[in-house]
Order: C-alpha cells, then sequence, then structure tokens
C-alpha cells in the first residue's frame, strides 16, 4: 500500500500543479469557462511586421448572437501611433482589446493589420500565433503565476535569455526590488509566495511586455488599480516604452490620453465621439464631461492631500 500510495500522491500533487498553472494562464487573460473557438484560416500566413498599421471596419461583435456589443466600431492605429479609448465601463473597451488580440472574432466587418510592405490583410488571414506574438498586453490587474518571479517575467518571451530578462526588468524599475529579495529573481510569487503591491505587479507586467518587444501594444486602464504616486511612475514609464510602437490605450484617467493620436469614445458599443483632445473639449459633449468631473475630483483629492494644520 505504501509503495502505490507514494506515487499517487505525486500524481496528485502533479494534477494540482497542472489545473493550477492553466487556471492562472485563463485568469491572465480573463478568460475562465470562456471557450476559445478561433481557428487558423487555411493558407493564413504569419504576420511579419515592425511598424504595424490597424484598422477596425464597421465591427460587429457579441459574445452572445442575441446580445450585439460593438456596433459599426471603426478606427486607424497609424503605424507607430497611440489611438485611446474611453468611456463608462461596459460600453465595450476590454472588447476591442480582446477581439485584435483574437481571442474571438468579429460578427461582421473585420480588424485589419498592415504589415512593412503595407499589405493590409484581415487578422483571419495571418496565423494567429504570429498575431499574438507581434501584441502585447498590459492588463489592469496583473495576475502572477505561482512561480518565481524570473518565470513570470520570462513569460513574455520564454526563448529569452537571463540578460535580456534583467534588462527588461530594469527598464520597468523593478530590479532593484528584485535583486533586494532573499532569493532574489528565485523568489516564489503569486498566490503562494510573496505578495507584491499593485505598482509592482504592474511593473512586472511592463517588464513582461518590454522582454515581448511586441509592434504593437494594448494598455487596457493599465494604471487605475494604483494610487496616484504609482500611477505616475507607471504612466511615465507605459508613455516611455509605447514610443515607436503602434498602441491602444483603454483609459481610466483622462489626463493620461490627452496626447493620443485620436481619442475614442465609446458608449454602448458605439464610438459616440473622436478627435484629439482639444477638439473634443470643444464640442462640449461627453468627452467634456467627463473631463470637468476628473478635474474635479482631482481638485478635491489635492485638497485632502493638504496637512490638517494648515
Ligand atoms: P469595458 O471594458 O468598457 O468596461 P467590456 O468590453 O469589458 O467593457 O464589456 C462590454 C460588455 O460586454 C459589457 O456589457 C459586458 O458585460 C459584456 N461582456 C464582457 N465580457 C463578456 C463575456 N465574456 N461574456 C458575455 N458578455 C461579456
Ligand atoms: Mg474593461
Amino acid at each position: 500500500l505504501l509503495q502505490l500510495s507514494a506515487p499517487l500522491n505525486m500524481l496528485g500533487m502533479m494534477y494540482r500543479e497542472v489545473k493550477q498553472a492553466f487556471t492562472n494562464l485563463e485568469r491572465l487573460f480573463g478568460l475562465l469557462d470562456e471557450r476559445q473557438d478561433v481557428q487558423d484560416r487555411a493558407g493564413a500566413v504569419p504576420l511579419r511586421v515592425s511598424r504595424p498599421r490597424v484598422a477596425f471596419e464597421n465591427v460587429r461583435f457579441g459574445y452572445d448572437p442575441r446580445r450585439e456589443i460593438l456596433q459599426d466600431v471603426s478606427f486607424e492605429i497609424p503605424p507607430g501611433g497611440t489611438v485611446a479609448v474611453v468611456g463608462h465601463s461596459g460600453s465595450g473597451k476590454s472588447t476591442l482589446a480582446r477581439l485584435l488580440y483574437r481571442f474571438y472574432d468579429v460578427d461582421a466587418g473585420r480588424i485589419a493589420i498592415a504589415d512593412d510592405e503595407g499589405a493590409l490583410r484581415d487578422v483571419r488571414d495571418y496565423t494567429q500565433a504570429s498575431v499574438r506574438g507581434a501584441i502585447a498586453i498590459v492588463p489592469q490587474d496583473t495576475v502572477l503565476f505561482n512561480d518565481t518571479i524570473y518565470y513570470n517575467i520570462l513569460y513574455g518571451r520564454p526563448a529569452a535569455g537571463r540578460e535580456e530578462v534583467e534588462r527588461a526588468a530594469r527598464a520597468a524599475h523593478i530590479h532593484d526590488l528584485i535583486v533586494s529579495l532573499p532569493d532574489g529573481y528565485e523568489s516564489e510569487v503569486g498566490e503562494r509566495g510573496l505578495k507584491l503591491s499593485g505598482g509592482e505587479k504592474q511593473r512586472v507586467a511592463i517588464a513582461r511586455a518590454l522582454l515581448k518587444d511586441p509592434a504593437i501594444l494594448i494598455f487596457d486602464e493599465a494604471t487605475s488599480a494604483l494610487d496616484s504616486k504609482s500611477e505616475k511612475a507607471i504612466q511615465a514609464e507605459l508613455d516611455r516604452i509605447a514610443v515607436g510602437r503602434t498602441t491602444l490605450v483603454i483609459a481610466h484617467r483622462l489626463s493620461t490620453v490627452m496626447d493620443a493620436d485620436e481619442i475614442l469614445v465609446m458608449d454602448a458599443g458605439r464610438i459616440v465621439e473622436r478627435g484629439a483632445h482639444a477638439q473634443l473639449l470643444a464640442l462640449n459633449g461627453h468627452y467634456a464631461q467627463m473631463w470637468r468631473l476628473q478635474q474635479q475630483e482631482r481638485q478635491a483629492e489635492a485638497a485632502e492631500a493638504v496637512p490638517a494644520s494648515l
């Protein structure tokens, strides 16, 4: 009996480990309990690109065919440029990111990416692996794997070497913290290991993205979980890594999107306003109203920060 129970225990442990790893992966993409049924088309070609142009053309999509979420969404991100998306929660912003990463296929219209030769192709005509290889996402709430911090960064590009991992960590301003830990890069993080703060986890996510060195970057409310001091620091890093990359920024705070080439205001799955920051303010619509509201909040925050003795 003893002889048998040891390997069985081992198997049980391995099963739990493997299951945990998958759970982590699914949670990373917010996909728990969702099916991925995106398939490569016959004749799909690999996407080879350094400065892609991305186009959403009359995109319609619903997670459930009975409920359309995106209704006729069109926009374009120029090569190396930035488009920002703002709007109330539930308006469909993250859905844009999920479609670009091809977790799902659109119901009508198309998402197209132009390669360096300028040929604009439907994402469905590129291999899924190559499209995902070209994109890095910094999400709102980074989930760390129950593994070493080294592996958590390496995940951005598993073929990378030690030096590249450290370079990415330095650029994301997390290297010094890591080497100050007793186990350094071998420190276990995640639910069963060291608990990192929200800002530290976001830096790990940035290091992952930098290691991947993607042509296309997606920030999905990447700083909204942070206090305003960490937010400023992380925002500066995000701005820096976005330079020269085709970037989709989903933003909670409007102050972070002022410089975008174009800002889209989403409401209930539609783009209701679009333009540069100054144009949208002049329009005096949804965006201008959101801007005023956030300015008031900022002033209230600043007033709270004044010491009581003054
Ligand atoms: P935002 O990022 O602007 O907050 P989302 O794109 O996440 O909005 O969601 C848009 C709408 O789609 C919401 O009504 C949301 O409830 C719905 N939705 C999001 N994800 C799913 C899903 N996996 N299955 C069904 N409905 C979803
Ligand atoms: Mg969202």
